[in-house]
């Protein structure tokens, strides 16, 4: 007798009439249901992608997850590097919901840029908060919100250390991942 098998998605335990996947079994009915949906996505992430709104979206996603690092890091005192995992998520939900759930190679590079970009700008905003709560006067015409890129690079360069790379990293990859086009096997 064959061995028995549980539904990787119903649970109920099956000896015949399943689908083996590289990811596991399911029954037929719900192998059916899966694949269908499955390739509704694949059609429509496949459809026209609106690029400009994309890039709204996904910058939309890098403000609100800057300003989320931004809230925690100033306020805790702590710099919490993992807390940079948000602005990934930010970034690549804000792309694919603007969007409609497209997914190509390009968005995927359009989030990982984004979220490069909303990490530095969030690493500038905590920085720039710190010295400015003691010396306000003195910086508040130089550290604007949008500063000089020479003045953005050399505050990079004085606080930033190796080990962010790490968090930058997951960062990326949590952007990278969330946009991943869909497979059909
Ligand atoms: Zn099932």
């Amino acid at each position: 007798m064959a061995e028995e098998q549980q539904c990787l998605e119903c649970g109920k335990l099956f000896t015949e009439n399943l689908v083996e996947t590289e990811h596991g079994a399911f029954c037929r009915p719900c192998y059916d249901a899966l694949l269908t949906t499955v390739k509704e996505q694949v059609a429509v992430q496949n459809s026209e992608i609106n690029y400009p709104l994309s890039l709204a979206g996904g910058l939309l996603g890098a403000a609100l997850g800057v300003l989320i690092w931004w809230a925690i890091t100033f306020y805790s005192g702590y710099s919490v590097g993992i807390v940079a995992i948000v602005i990934g998520i930010t970034v690549a939900k804000g792309i694919t919901v603007f969007n409609g759930n497209r997914r190509s190679q390009s968005i995927q590079l359009m989030a990982v840029a984004i979220t490069v970009i909303a990490f530095f700008y969030a690493d500038y905003l905590v920085v720039r908060s710190y010295i400015l709560s003691g010396n306000e006067a003195e910086y508040i015409n130089i550290l604007t919100y949008l500063p000089d890129p020479k003045i953005f690079l050399n505050v990079l360069k004085e606080t930033f250390e190796a080990f962010n790379l790490v968090f930058l990293g997951i960062a990326i990859w949590q952007a990278w991942t969330m946009t991943r086009p869909y497979k059909f096997e």
